[in-house]
């Protein structure tokens, strides 16, 4: 499981971590009880998300359990270091949808002792790498996995199986639209709509 790094008084080191899975993981809840836990360590929190995801509310990140804590949206990743003046531990939330930027983003803010915990979705809707999370993998001390459960057989599930056969990259939704499978049944899954078309 994963422990946070205590932060020794006075010793301004800062790192990433970043959480990863499909939609129904519980990334989000995960990233708010880090961040709950640095707000009750008296470190100052700044939360951050892509203004393009306002399925819930202008101004929380809400997860789907509706335990929300305020965070402000950013239309660009370079607004966030603009933002993120004077503070211990930032937020990030939705971070698939960032442009590229974000990656230099969150190591300028470690590099300046900052500890970045950053939360998105693995994988689009087609399995593909989503945005710039492989980006953000790759420099992060730490990368956390969380999976969901395949609502076909109970498995672990790390696929966001887009029901609707919108084919766009973005596609807000709940489980309207999405619902999270293991490799056996998006497989399975897609092959039926590839023979169905
Ligand atoms: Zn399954």
């Amino acid at each position: 499981m994963f422990l946070e790094r205590t932060r020794k008084a006075n010793q301004k080191t800062g790192w990433i971590e970043v959480i990863a899975g499909s939609m129904f993981s519980g990334k989000t809840e995960e990233l708010i009880r880090r961040l709950r836990r640095a707000e009750f360590a008296k470190q100052k929190v700044e939360i951050f998300k892509p203004s393009i995801d306002v399925r819930y509310s202008e101004e929380d990140v809400v997860s789907h359990n509706a335990n929300a804590i305020r965070s402000t949206p950013v239309s660009s990743s370079s607004n966030i270091l603009l933002l993120a003046t004077d503070v211990d531990v930032v937020g990030i939330d939705e971070a698939q949808f960032f442009d590229n930027g974000i990656v230099d983003v969150c190591t300028t803010l470690a590099n300046n002792g900052v500890r970045v915990i950053v939360a998105g979705l693995d994988m689009d809707f087609m399995g593909r790498p989503f945005g710039p999370m492989p980006a953000l993998f790759a420099i992060a001390e730490d990368v956390t996995k969380v999976h969901a459960i395949c609502t076909h057989c109970g498995e672990l599930a790390q696929y966001s199986y887009r029901k609707s056969q919108n084919k766009g990259v973005v596609l807000l939704g709940e489980k309207d639209i999405y619902e999270p499978l293991c490799r056996k049944c998006y497989n399975e899954a897609t092959e039926n709509d590839k023979n169905n078309q």
